[in-house]
């Protein structure tokens, strides 16, 4: 890998998977020894909370970065079932994924995504900040739907801040489909998502925001996605808890 090559990243939601801890260490220590083989790609992984803890004060964690799901915007308080980002600063976490559509369906607002991620960056952790429609109209309506979301999910966000973080566009039919966006379209809606955030920070700091694919993405597609959709990686969902099929997808990206 050239030294000002940026490394491609993958994104593991395990979403509520799998129902055991054993099982649970046992993807992740499969996982970890394909991550320290890569050379060009950088793997996180965001088990359940539970799970979190446990991988994040793992000593041999190093290939790769745990992450959280979710996330509460206050720090601490009554605020009962909740986990702030400074407990997941201490205890080594440096992504959280926000904004999930499963977590908008759930009744999660942009007013809301956009304190979490504000919360995130002040503690130094990566925000992957999830947009995308839910549906495509002929008419290119979905294009305000994704405009506003991501205007309203980073209003508080300020220049200083929004290197640190990562967009994941996800179509939301796509995500549990049986096939990913083209990636002829997705690399148009990566550079539609970097548009708006150069009307917002800037031109250079659009160009350094890293942006993520996510949708139906698995070992057979990956490469074509990088490479075609001009991606930074990916956000895989099912395949990241099915080993030997989230496996190969890791090498097949480290190929590209
Ligand atoms: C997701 O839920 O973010 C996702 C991309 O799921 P899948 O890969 O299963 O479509």
């Amino acid at each position: 890998m050239k030294k000002d090559m940026k490394k491609k990243i993958i994104v593991g939601n395990w979403k509520m998977n799998p129902i055991a801890l054993k099982e649970a260490m046992k993807i992740f220590s499969s996982v970890r020894r394909t991550a320290s083989k890569l050379s060009s790609t950088h793997v996180v992984i965001c088990p359940p909370l539970l799970y979190v803890q446990k991988f994040a004060s793992s000593r041999a964690v190093s290939p790769i970065s745990i992450g959280a799901q979710n996330v509460f915007f206050e720090e601490q308080g009554h605020f009962t079932g909740e986990i702030s980002s400074s407990m997941l600063k201490n205890i080594g976490v440096n992504h959280v994924i926000v904004g999930h559509s499963e977590r908008r369906e759930m009744g999660e607002t942009d007013e809301i995504i956009s304190k979490k991620v504000q919360a995130v960056l002040e503690m130094g952790i990566h925000p992957i900040l999830c947009v995308g429609e839910k549906e495509r109209d002929v008419h290119g309506l979905y294009l305000d739907v994704l405009k506003s979301q991501i205007k309203n999910s980073l209003a508080k966000t300020t220049k200083k801040l929004i290197g640190q973080v990562i967009m994941a566009y996800e179509p939301v039919w796509a995500i549990g489909a049986k096939e990913p966006m083209d990636p002829a379209i997705i690399q148009e809606m990566a550079i539609f998502v970097r548009k708006v955030i150069s009307d917002m920070f800037g031109h250079e700091n659009a160009m350094k925001t890293l942006v993520l694919y996510g949708g139906a993405t698995n070992f057979r597609n990956a490469s074509d996605i990088i490479n075609l959709g001009k991606v930074d990686g990916l956000l895989v969902g099912r395949e990241s808890v099915n080993v030997p099929g989230f496996v190969e997808l890791l090498k097949a990206v480290d190929a590209v």
